[in-house]
């Protein structure tokens, strides 16, 4: 079923998670358009302007290192200040009170964690823009350090424990994906009783697996996006809504 209509829309979302054991979030970029990060289509985003920088450019050409990492700071002077929205605080809200067991997340910008979504509860599936990491020990570097050194030299960063490359905690394209969060995330979708996708476009694969697995395991999949998806026929529910005035309806502990 396809809902338009806000009230209605908000009315269903609520039976949902109310009638729900177990929830799993599964966000987008949708959720972070109203903090003013664009989406991955909007045109003219900074996403799209540029051919991304795949990952084997990025490890073996330290020329492309230093392109990735100039968007990657003009990017974030662009981004810079975006709060969580009324959708991420809403999130964290039911994750805290317990509702929501874990949310999954295609987003890099960090604002679930902002939010307060707690640790354990949050996977990320394609990392975090927010701070760096050694491409060959792992060793964390935080931005604030990589980037002043980056500025003055013009030469793309080096870890200081071992000296290999260091990239945004980000998956590039090519990039393997992280083993751990795809496992917490295949267990938390065969686990739930409720999927809720909310603000995909699901077509980024493996990520927009997770839906079509948890629905096959027996959960019943609820889609909350702006646009019409390629899951729209598996779900349950189609909420085709603004997140912000749908979710905004969760919130003040309503369903705790
Ligand atoms: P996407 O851009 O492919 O899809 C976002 C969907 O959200 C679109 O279908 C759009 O119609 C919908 N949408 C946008 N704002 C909405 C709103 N306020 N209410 C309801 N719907 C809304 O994003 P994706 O599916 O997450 O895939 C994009 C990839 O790019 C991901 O892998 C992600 O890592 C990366 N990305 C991340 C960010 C971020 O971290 N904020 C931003 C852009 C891209
Ligand atoms: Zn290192």
């Amino acid at each position: 079923m396809i809902v338009t209509e806000l009230h209605e829309a908000r009315a269903r979302l609520t039976d949902e998670i109310l009638n729900a054991l177990s929830v799993v979030m599964f966000t987008g970029a949708g959720l972070s358009t109203e903090a003013g990060i664009p989406d991955f289509r909007s045109p003219g985003s900074l996403w799209t302007v540029h051919k991304p920088i795949p990952f084997e450019a990025f490890r073996a050409s330290p020329a492309a290192r230093v392109e990735a990492w100039r968007r990657k700071f003009a990017m974030d002077d662009s981004y810079a200040g975006a709060r969580p929205t009324i959708g991420h605080a809403v999130i964290a809200e039911l994750a805290r009170t317990g509702r929501v067991g874990a949310v999954i997340t295609q987003n890099i910008d960090g604002l679930h964690q902002a939010s307060g979504v707690p640790e354990h509860k949050l996977i990320e599936l394609h990392g975090n823009g927010t701070y760096a990491s050694c491409l060959d020990c792992g060793l964390r570097h935080e931005l604030a350090e990589v980037r002043p050194r980056f500025e003055a030299s013009g030469e793309a960063p080096a870890c200081r424990a071992c000296g290999g490359p260091v990239k945004s905690a980000t998956i590039s394209f090519g990039q393997a994906m992280p083993e751990r969060e795809m496992r917490r995330a295949a267990k938390a979708a065969l686990e739930c009783d409720l999927f809720v996708a909310a603000g995909s476009s699901l077509v980024v694969h493996p990520a927009a697996g997770f839906p079509s697995a948890a629905r096959n395991a027996g959960a019943r999949l609820v889609i909350v996006n702006r646009e019409p998806t390629p899951l729209d026929h598996e779900a349950d529910l189609v909420l085709r809504c603004e997140i912000g005035p749908l979710f905004s309806v969760l919130s003040a502990g309503g369903t705790s």
